[in-house]
């Protein structure tokens, strides 16, 4: 299995009283979700996404079809628990992960996203968004209609078109990487990216050589630059192959 380093943090922010993110560091498992929903629902909705993607942890030998059953029975959960519970009606969660894979003998990093949270690349100094944002302004962007500045403060930025627990089945997005020792992923919820551009985001990633640091100090920073949102972080480092 390809090695890695990882770190991860999780922050409230400086104006929600509740902390609606959850997040799964847990080899060969790296997952972000953003719940929404009125009282706790949020809070429920994207720890039962983590719950459900912490049964792959500890294996080495996970396929890439695996994610969509997860994705498929996390979604069946929050659709049943929302039917149960009219405080819970109308609650679910964004999830960006990232699975260390085999596919056919092979070693990979599956990617997938539902809703707003991403996950970026990072190597050679420069930060490259991997995921698409199911969002009303993405579509907004993808139209030409507004440009990436404008995006970052349209007053409708939290509109997401997809989501886990809206409908019978989940509609991910997905990409399978061969990653290379030096690369390093971010992924992250919504918190972190209306706080911080790109290249507040690079700058941090190349001040903290290791993960669990720079998963801490982008979530600091989110905060410092206004906390508005709750703020979720998970950096994966590709190692070099070595010894098990
Ligand atoms: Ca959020």
């Amino acid at each position: 299995m390809i090695r890695v380093g990882w770190g991860a943090a999780t922050a409230t922010g400086n104006v929600r009283r509740h902390n609606e993110d959850a997040v799964l560091a847990d080899p060969p498992v790296f997952v972000v979700a953003d719940g929404m929903g009125g009282h706790a629902a949020g809070e429920v909705a994207s720890r039962m996404v983590v719950e459900h993607f912490s049964r792959l942890a500890g294996r080495e030998d996970v396929e890439p079809r695996e994610i969509g059953r997860v994705l498929a029975a996390a979604n069946d959960r929050i659709l049943e628990a929302g039917r149960r519970s009219p405080e819970s009606r109308g609650m679910g969660s964004t999830v960006v992960g990232l699975v260390l894979v085999t596919d056919d003998g092979h070693d990979h990093a599956a990617v997938f996203n539902v809703g707003d949270s991403r996950l970026y690349r990072f190597a050679g100094g420069a930060l490259e968004q991997v995921t698409v944002d199911h969002t009303y302004v993405q579509e907004l962007v993808d139209a030409g209609s507004i440009g990436p500045d404008e995006a970052r403060a349209h007053p409708e930025r939290n509109v997401v078109t997809r989501a886990l627990g809206s409908l019978r089945t989940p509609q991910a997005d997905y990409w399978l990487f061969s990653p290379e020792p030096g690369e390093r992923y971010v992924l992250c919820t919504d918190g972190l990216t209306v706080e911080l551009t790109a290249t507040a985001v690079a700058a941090v990633l190349a001040d903290c050589p290791d993960p669990a640091r720079a998963a801490e100090a982008l979530v600091r920073s989110a905060c410092d630059a206004g906390g508005r949102d709750n703020v979720s972080v998970v950096v994966v480092d590709v190692l070099a192959p070595g010894p098990p």
